[in-house]
C-alpha cells in the first residue's frame, strides 16, 4: 500500500512554516520517490529490525539486493546502539520505560490532519526521576546536517506524543534526538513540557494558514525540498535576483528585468503553460577578476541558487523525456552506455567449454564483514592493531554546522569535497 503523508506532514513543516502556501502549491505535484528514499525506507526498517530484536520481538531481517550494504549494516547499527543506550540509562533510573518503535502521532490539535510516523518514542524517567520522554529520528542524508535544536518535526512528533501520553504518564522533560550517522551527527535538544506546549499553540495559526493554502509565498533554504519549486514564482525571483545582484549585467540577457516581467502576464504564472527557455546569453557584469572576499560573500546563497537551476532543469527533462512535451532549441539523446553481458551462466559455460578457466577474481572480505565473522571482541583482539581510520575527505561548510574545524596546519594537502544533497528522511 503506498505510504500515506499527511498535508502538513511534520518532515515538510519547516516548509509550511515558513511559507504557509507550499502546502497546498505541491499538491498537484506527485510525490515521486526517488532512489535515495527507497534507500532510506530500507535502512529505517533495518533500524527497526535491530531496535525489536533487542527487545526481544519477533521480527525478521529486512532483504534488499539493491540496498543492503555493509554502510547501511553500520550506520543503522549506530542508530540502534544510540536507542538502545537510552532504553538501558532509564531502567538504570529506575523505571521500565515505555518503549514504541515506528509509533504513529497525532498532532491534529496542532495541525489540521497533522500525523506522522515517529521512529522511536521512548517514556521513562531521567536521571532525577522526572518524567521524561525522549523522541529519536533516524537520517540517513548526508547531503545537508539537520540539527535537533528546535527542529519543527521532532517538535510536532514531540506534540504528538505528548497528546497520546501525556495524561498517563507524568512527563516534565522531552528530549528530541537526530542521529544522522553519515555525517557523525547525534544532537540533542532538549525542552520542558510547558515550553514545547507553548511553541505547539503559537505555530496554530499558520498551521491552519497552510491548510486552508493562505499566506505569503516565502523563499529560503526550506525550498529545498518543496515540490513546487521549479515553478514557483517566488523561488525564481529569488534566485534570479540574487544571480542578478551578484554576477550580472541585466540590461542585457537572460536575466534581464524584462524576462520576469513578461513572466507575470496571467497565462504565464498558469503552471501547465508551456515551458519556453530564454536562451539569450547572460553578460556578466565584471569583465575582469571578481575578488575572493566578494565570492565569499555570495557563497551562503550559491546553494539555493543552484538548487533552484538542478530542481528547474530536472522538471524540464522530465516532462520532456517522460511526458514527450517539446522543449525548443533541445532534444532528447541516449547517453553512453556500458557493455554488459546478457547472461552470466552462459557466458561461463561457453568460456569453460573452449578451454578459458581462470573467470573468477578472489577478494578480502571486508573489515565489517571480519568483524561480524569473529564478533566485535575477537576482532579487537585479533585484528584490532591493524585498523586505521584514514582521516575523511576535507569539505568546506557553513559556520553552524556542529563539527569542529579541522586543524590545517597539520592536515595534508586534499582536494575539498563540495557537499551535494540527496534529499532528507
Ligand atoms: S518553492 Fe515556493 S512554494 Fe515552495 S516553499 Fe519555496 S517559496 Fe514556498
Amino acid at each position: 500500500m503506498p505510504e500515506v503523508h499527511a498535508l502538513l506532514s511534520a518532515s515538510s513543516s519547516k516548509q509550511w512554516l515558513h511559507c504557509p502556501p507550499s502546502a497546498r502549491l505541491q499538491e498537484i505535484f506527485p510525490n515521486a520517490s526517488s532512489p535515495y528514499a527507497e534507500e532510506g525506507t530500507f535502512a529505517h526498517s533495518v533500524c527497526e529490525y535491530k531496535v525489536r530484536k533487542y527487545l526481544h520481538e519477533r521480527v525478521s531481517r529486512p532483504q534488499s539486493e539493491e540496498f543492503y550494504t555493509e554502510e547501511i549494516d553500520a550506520i543503522t547499527d549506530v542508530y540502534a546502539e544510540f536507542v538502545i543506550t537510552i532504553i538501558e540509562e532509564m531502567k538504570r533510573n529506575g523505571c521500565e520505560p515505555l518503549v514504541l518503535v515506528e509509533e504513529r502521532v497525532d498532532y491534529s490539535h496542532i495541525a489540521p490532519s497533522g500525523f506522522g510516523t515517529a521512529d522511536m518514542l521512548i517514556i521513562g524517567k531521567d536521571e532525577n526521576g522526572k518524567g521524561l520522554l525522549h523522541v529519536c529520528d533516524f537520517k540517513t542524508g548526508r547531503g545537508v546536517f539537520v540539527d535537533a535544536d528546535h527542529n519543527s518535526q521532532m517538535m510536532l512528533y514531540a506534540l504528538g506524543s505528548l497528546a497520546a501520553y501525556g495524561y498517563i504518564y507524568e512527563i516534565e522533560t522531552i528530549r528530541m534526538s537526530i542521529i544522522q550517522p553519515r555525517l557523525g551527527n547525534i544532537s540533542t535538544f532538549e525542552s520542558t513540557r510547558a515550553e514545547l506546549e507553548a511553541w505547539g499553540e503559537s505555530i496554530k495559526p499558520i498551521a491552519r494558514m497552510a491548510y486552508e493554502g493562505k499566506g505569503e509565498q516565502k523563499a529560503g533554504d526550506w525550498c529545498r525540498f518543496c515540490r513546487a519549486k521549479p515553478v514557483c514564482r517566488a523561488c525564481a525571483e529569488e534566485a534570479l535576483s540574487l544571480c542578478r545582484e551578484e554576477f550580472l549585467d541585466l540590461d542585457e540577457g537572460a536575466f534581464a528585468e524584462k524576462s520576469i516581467d513578461a513572466r507575470a502576464s496571467p497565462d504565464e504564472s498558469d503552471i501547465t503553460a508551456p515551458y519556453k527557455p530564454d536562451r539569450t546569453t547572460p553578460v556578466f557584469k565584471q569583465p575582469g577578476l571578481v575578488p575572493f572576499s566578494e565570492l565569499e560573500k555570495i557563497l551562503p546563497t550559491l546553494n539555493r541558487i543552484s538548487a533552484w537551476i538542478e530542481s528547474v532543469f530536472a522538471y524540464v527533462s522530465t516532462e520532456a523525456i517522460n511526458h514527450g512535451v517539446p522543449v525548443k532549441g533541445y532534444k532528447v539523446v541516449e547517453g553512453r552506455s556500458k557493455r554488459v553481458f546478457s547472461d552470466t551462466k552462459a557466458v561461463v559455460e561457453t568460456a569453460i567449454q573452449n578451454g578459458f578457466t581462470d573467470l573468477y577474481k578472489q577478494q578480502l572480505i571486508s573489515l565489517t564483514e571480519f568483524e561480524k565473522m569473529m564478533g566485535k571482541k575477537r576482532f579487537a583482539e585479533l585484528l584490532g592493531d591493524f585498523v586505521v581510520k584514514p582521516p575523511g575527505k576535507l569539505s568546506l561548510v557553513p559556520e553552524d554546522d556542529p563539527r569542529p574545524p579541522v586543524d590545517l596546519k597539520n592536515t595534508p594537502d586534499q582536494e575539498f569535497a563540495v557537499l551535494s544533497d540527496h534529499g532528507e528522511d
